[in-house]
């Protein structure tokens, strides 16, 4: 397919989604710029990631580290294009997120803190990072519990090379609104409750996908991570 037709294809999913984002934002009175969208573009290439930008995204999320160095080396010619990294990262992998990525968004052991907290000073870098809540328990994913959350966020503290800025959750998956609208309400309940110690930079609230971005954002999401529709089906 040539880059031509994508650009339309994109172009046309896109409107949809910024109509859904803008409509549920006037339905529960929020303003434009208190929520971002992150493109999710794993496994996609990146001349489709250039039409989205061409047509004003500048945020893009990728899941595999290997994935999002290789991007960020095509792409380099797009200056503010930042990268968010929003899947699972082995220890092995984090020399080739640190210094490419604008917010790294699946941060939960203590191993992987370590080790970005270790690369991010050794390249006097800056990182950073959402914690990721596994809400539901589910051992499928990865992600603290909520019981988790204040040591993790005083290791982060310790970590002098990485910003803690929010938290992130991947519900399980659900057709109801109903289903998941507590657990992206539960989050934004964890971040306020840990507001007053971590202070106005801590504010980042990461959920909502392409079929449940209306539920988080009324939950208070900030930045909706929302890849196939903006880009079409994975194959
Ligand atoms: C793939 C992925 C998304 C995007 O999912 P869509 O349903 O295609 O919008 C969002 N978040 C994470 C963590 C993902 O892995």
């Amino acid at each position: 397919m040539s880059d031509v037709v994508w650009a339309d294809e994109i172009a046309a999913r896109l409107h949809v989604v910024e109509h859904r984002i803008a409509e549920i934002r006037r339905q529960v009175g929020r303003p434009r710029a208190s929520v971002r969208l992150v493109a999710v573009s794993k496994r996609k290439p990146a001349a489709a990631i250039r039409a989205a930008y061409a047509l004003g995204l500048r945020d893009f999320g990728e899941n595999y580290a290997q994935e999002l160095r290789d991007k960020s080396v095509e792409l380099a010619d797009l200056p503010d294009l930042r990268w968010h990294f929003i899947g699972p990262l082995q220890r092995n992998k984090v020399k080739l997120i640190v210094g490419r990525t604008a917010l790294m968004h699946t941060v939960a052991d203590p191993a992987l803190i370590a080790a970005l907290q270790e690369r991010a000073a050794r390249s006097g870098e800056r990182l950073a990072v959402l914690v990721q809540l596994n809400l539901a328990g589910e051992q499928s994913k990865s992600g603290i519990t909520a019981d988790q959350l204040a040591e993790t966020l005083a290791r982060l503290d310790a970590a002098d090379h990485l910003d803690c800025a929010g938290l992130m959750t991947m519900p399980p998956p659900a057709d109801e609104p109903a289903t998941i609208a507590p657990y992206f309400v539960r989050l934004r309940e964890l971040l306020e409750a840990h507001q007053p110690t971590q202070g106005p930079a801590f504010r980042e609230l990461s959920m909502g996908m392409s079929d449940d971005l209306e539920v988080a954002i009324e939950a208070g999401a900030t930045l909706v991570r929302v890849g196939s529709a903006i880009f079409g089906a994975r194959v």
